[in-house]
């Protein structure tokens, strides 16, 4: 069965400056071609598992100290972030992280340096499909993008990097409503007709569960409660405490 999952994190500790225990013992999959939610409260560690899962720990003083992490088969080791795009992996960082002074282009330009031998124009077009908007704006500065557009903007560099896997943290994070159904729905058919797996880190469960398949909620560096959408969204303890249903 392992053969698919293209995403598999086995147990692991994280540790920061050697003090701070942020995971103990997380353990999750996710299956090739999949939307894999991962919910919980502010501080649960959910960015955390997503810097493991693509090697940045290390800059931020974290150690895994436990288990191991596999992407498509091979182990994640946390020396290298920058192969990981190469192998497929794209982590669309918490608060859009866009270089502010470069036009939505030289963005989407920037996203291709970590690859090789690309049809640039072609990436480009996937991008302008999903996000017309984008295409519109080809030319302005992002920093003068709306809020809206720049987690576009974000989710089309992990694009325009042509991955297997994206890793998504908080897409909806201080955007309207309508505005975070309307980037829900895109990334709901990116994975379908491109096939893309994704980990989706959010704070706002319902909308995340409204397009994952599977969900995984951790409190204090651990699952506490995981499954198939469907049971999450019937489950009474879920519906109390983290959609607000009751
Ligand atoms: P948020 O929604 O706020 O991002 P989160 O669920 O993603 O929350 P993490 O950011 O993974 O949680 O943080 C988990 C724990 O690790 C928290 O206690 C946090 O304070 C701590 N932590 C995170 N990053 C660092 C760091 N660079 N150095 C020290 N402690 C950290």
């Amino acid at each position: 069965a392992t053969g698919d999952l293209i995403l598999e994190v086995n147990n692991i500790e994280v540790v920061y400056n050697k003090a701070i225990q942020a995971l103990r013992g997380l353990s999750l999959a996710v299956p090739k071609g999949k939307i894999v939610a991962l919910l919980g409260s502010n501080g649960a560690g959910k960015s955390t598992v997503l810097k493991a899962v693509s090697a940045l720990l290390p800059m931020e003083n974290g150690l895994v100290t436990e288990g191991r992490i596999t992407f498509d088969g091979e182990a994640v080791e946390q020396n290298a972030p920058h192969t990981l795009v190469r192998r497929g992996l794209f982590h669309v960082m918490e608060g859009r992280r866009i270089f502010a002074d470069l036009t939505v282009e030289e963005n989407l330009t920037a996203a291709t340096y970590a690859l090789t031998g690309r049809d640039i124009a072609a990436d480009f077009d996937i991008v302008y499909r999903y996000f017309p908007r984008l295409a519109e704006r080809r030319k302005s500065i992002a920093g003068y993008l709306s809020g809206g557009e720049q987690q576009m903007l974000a989710i089309g560099r992990a694009l325009v990097a042509k991955p297997r896997v994206i890793l998504l943290d908080e897409p909806s994070l201080g955007l309207a409503p309508l505005l975070v159904e309307e980037i829900f729905g895109i990334i709901a058919r990116i994975n379908r007709e491109e096939g893309v797996s994704m980990l989706l880190v959010e704070q706002n469960a319902s909308v995340a569960l409204s397009i994952a398949h599977y969900g995984y909620i951790m409190e204090t560096g651990r699952i506490v409660i995981d499954g198939p959408t469907e049971k999450l969204t019937s489950d009474r303890d879920v519906q109390e405490f983290y959609l607000g249903l009751s």
